[in-house]
């Protein structure tokens, strides 16, 4: 398993990320700028956007530093790259329609037409590709464990018999806990943020998910000093870009991501969204995008 270096309370300098309250009603960004904006001609099958030639991305809103929702502000490294993708598709930012994908929501989301694209954390898997197809991947992160910052009896997955944790119905990580560790407890919700308060009240003993998401919130200003992240990464999440299954539209978000890679966006996005809460990308990124859009 490899090491990543996440260091917790090195709270970074930036202002507050405040959880939203994960309105799921799909706004569209208001304030998005002009420059970026070109033609979408060349994007082949960009019509499979909305009818005012809008594409609809689905991402998360409550996971600060990848998809975060602040009133009509998105930020986070989904919400970089799905903003450099779309831009190489030919959509101008005030084209994006941001709409909130929960984990278990997905695979339907995607089938049933209602975004185009999905940039959600979301990780590749076979069971998943029956389904959608994805391209990518774009960030590689890692199962991992938040829990109370005075708790020192947990340091691994090991160490949960007999404890209850918390995480997302559908998401890998969840379904990591039930197939390999039987003895623990677990109850499932739709988002990890609705976990938070359960652990800080100790109703819970732990949250698991990917690190990156864990990362972000133990970085929060509210939760300063309260949280911390246990032992190490115990999984590969390779995050893909989600597409209606045999979409043309995967392979041109390959094409994007290998270019946002290639010319440093990929990079600066990180560091910017992830360095906040002062989270460092394990060894295999950047990632070789090598999805085969099946
Ligand atoms: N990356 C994992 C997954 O796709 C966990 C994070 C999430 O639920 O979005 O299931």
């Amino acid at each position: 398993m490899t090491k990543r270096h996440v260091r917790l309370f090195a709270v970074a300098a930036s202002a507050a990320l405040v959880l939203s309250a994960c309105g799921g009603d799909g706004d569209t960004d208001a304030d998005a700028g002009d420059d970026g904006t070109t033609a979408a001609e060349d994007g082949g099958d960009a019509g499979e956007g909305g009818a005012d030639g809008s594409i609809r991305i689905g991402i998360k809103f409550d996971q600060p530093g990848l998809g975060l929702r602040d009133g009509d502000t998105y930020s986070g490294l989904d919400v970089e790259m799905a903003k450099g993708v779309a831009e190489k598709l030919g959509y101008s930012e005030d084209q994006i329609e941001w709409v909130e994908s929960p984990s278990p929501q997905r695979e339907t989301m995607l089938e049933t037409g209602q975004v185009d694209l999905i940039f959600a954390t979301y990780s590749i898997t076979d069971s998943r590709k029956e389904r959608v197809s994805f391209a990518g991947p774009y960030f590689i992160a890692g199962q991992g464990l938040l829990v109370r910052a005075d708790d020192d009896s947990i340091n691994g997955p090991e160490d949960m018999e007999g404890k209850i944790l918390c995480s997302v119905a559908g998401s890998t990580p969840a379904q990591r806990v039930a197939d390999e560790y039987p003895g623990v407890e677990l109850q499932e919700y739709n988002t990890y943020s609705e976990c938070l308060p359960a652990l800080l009240s100790g109703t819970i003993d732990a949250i698991t998910t990917d690190d990156t998401i864990l990362a972000g919130y133990a970085a929060q200003e509210q939760y300063a000093g309260q949280l911390k992240l246990a032992g190490e990464p115990f999984s590969e999440e390779r995050y893909g870009v989600g597409t209606a299954k045999g979409s043309e539209l995967c392979e041109q978000v390959n094409e994007a991501i290998t270019a946002l890679i290639d010319d440093g966006a990929w990079e600066q996005a990180v560091t910017d969204t992830l360095g906040p809460a002062d989270y460092t990308p394990g060894p295999g990124n950047p990632p070789e995008v090598n999805e085969d859009c099946a």
